[in-house]
């Protein structure tokens, strides 16, 4: 039987640059102790006060349809935050709540694109970003950004890969280069979408993991509330990757044609885990630090090990649970030193070139195990990358 174009199209094939974390994973099923630093999930699981509240929830009959837009006090509790860290006037019609992120991300390219619209999104990229695109029906385009920028587009890059579009994907803080877009950045981006009518998809799941400079919304840009939707989660600042909850905040006619989609989908989110995140979102700042610490610390405890070496350089580690790290000083691509690490010192990490091209000869390392063993897994990664740069000097 025939499929459709749009489920056989929506990964390019192939399993460019996830070899090696494949590999890991065999690895580990067989036995092998590897250190791994693929994946951005927590060393910690969901709160046990969070988990309470679930537990409540649930037992209170909270297990039911819930409301498919999101229960009021969700809904009321993330226009709240936007409020708070934005100043942009933000009511519950303006709030969708979604199954994560992830189906916030999909839904908010439904709502803009039409089949053949073209929607933008910047390499590299989170994983998904294009095969969400390609789902939702429209054509793909990246956009190269470059390590010399510290990765960071320029407004001209954009203009000048804006013809048919209709909307652009940015995130910041970024996965997987850890940076934080600057306000002229944001500036910029904003300004190409004002002249070119395009939608700005802003996903901000890492709002809470900020090391360096400050978190900007682009929606507080001038006239950019009406044409951004912001995609936020629990999943990084909660720690609740697994309770799949998450939003889209935009303008309240674009959120109601988006409960239509929802109620046509994924008919909403359980009403025990959406209990459990407006709990953990009333809890204030405190928790949300406490979750994002572990980062915080690891990311100080990789700027002293990286600035007493000089192999690697680590592109700005600015915001969220990883570290971009040029390794072209060695000759290697990314996709061939993280294979290298793997076999020589069975330690796990992501080739730059499984995000898209433009983090080629880089490798992200996700600072997700205890400081400890981060700290010696990274010394092992600067050691091994020094080795072969030396060889790679003396053969060339
Ligand atoms: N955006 C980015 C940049 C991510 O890294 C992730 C998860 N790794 C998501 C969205 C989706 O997260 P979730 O669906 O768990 O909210």
């Amino acid at each position: 039987m025939k499929l459709s174009q749009r489920i056989t199209h929506l990964t390019e094939g192939g399993s460019d640059g996830w070899d090696v974390f494949y590999r890991a994973r065999q690895m580990i099923s067989d036995g092998y102790a590897v250190t791994e630093l693929t994946i951005g999930e927590h060393d910690i699981r969901t709160d046990a006060s969070i988990l309470e509240a679930m537990d409540l929830s649930a037992r209170q009959g909270h297990t039911g349809y819930a409301m498919v837009p999101g229960t009021d006090l969700l809904r009321d509790t993330v226009a709240a935050r936007l409020r708070a860290r934005t100043g942009i006037p933000t009511t519950r019609n303006n709030v969708l709540i979604t199954p994560g992120g992830q189906s916030a991300l999909f839904a908010a390219h439904v709502a803009v694109c039409d089949p053949g619209d073209v929607g933008l999104y910047l390499d590299p990229y989170y994983a998904t970003y294009p095969g969400t695109i390609r789902g939702a029906g429209a054509v793909a385009r990246s956009i190269q950004t470059t390590a010399e920028n510290a990765f960071q587009p320029r407004a001209e890059q954009i203009e000048a890969a804006a013809d048919g579009a209709v909307s652009l994907l940015v995130n910041t803080p970024n996965n997987p280069t850890g940076v934080v877009y600057s306000r002229q950045t944001l500036e910029g981006i904003a300004e190409v979408c004002r002249q070119r009518d395009l939608w700005l998809i802003s996903d901000e799941v890492y709002d809470t993991q900020v090391w360096e400079g400050e978190h900007i919304s682009p929606r507080t840009l001038p006239d950019m509330a009406e044409r951004t939707l912001v995609v936020g989660s629990m999943s990084k600042s909660h720690a609740m990757t697994g309770s799949r909850c998450g939003w889209i905040v935009g303008p309240e006619e674009v959120i109601s044609h988006l409960i239509n989609l929802a109620t046509n989908t994924t008919y909403g989110v359980p009403g025990f885990i959406q209990d459990a995140a407006s709990f953990a979102l009333n809890a204030g700042n405190d928790l949300e630090e406490q979750i994002a610490e572990p980062f915080r610390r690891r990311r100080a405890l990789a700027v002293g090990i990286l600035d007493a070496q000089n192999t690697i350089e680590m592109v700005p580690a600015q915001g969220a649970m990883y570290l971009m790290l040029d390794i072209r000083a060695t000759g290697l691509s990314g996709d061939e030193f993280a294979n290298a690490l793997l076999d020589s010192h069975a330690i796990a990490v992501m080739p730059g070139e499984s995000f898209g091209s433009a983090a080629a000869g880089h490798i992200r390392v996700a600072m997700t195990i205890d400081d400890e063993r981060f700290a010696s897994a990274l010394s092992t990664i600067c050691t091994f990358a020094a080795e072969l740069a030396e060889h790679h000097a003396v053969v060339s």
